[in-house]
């Protein structure tokens, strides 16, 4: 997992070949956390299973 940018081919949003997501929002529940993602070229919103899912 590369957290550098060595391909910054940012642009038309929508169109990514393969997004890359980044952390967009942690929340809290009931059963664990939840959490969202965001693509950094697009800014399609993800989100994600609880991140601490017991079944
Ligand atoms: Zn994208």
């Amino acid at each position: 997992m590369a957290i550098d940018d060595a391909n910054d081919n940012a642009g038309v949003p929508g169109e990514c070949p393969e997004h890359e997501w980044k952390v967009h929002g942690i929340y809290l529940r009931g059963t664990g956390a939840s959490m969202s993602v965001e693509c950094k070229w697009c800014g399609a919103i993800q989100y994600e299973p609880s991140l601490s899912d017991g079944t």
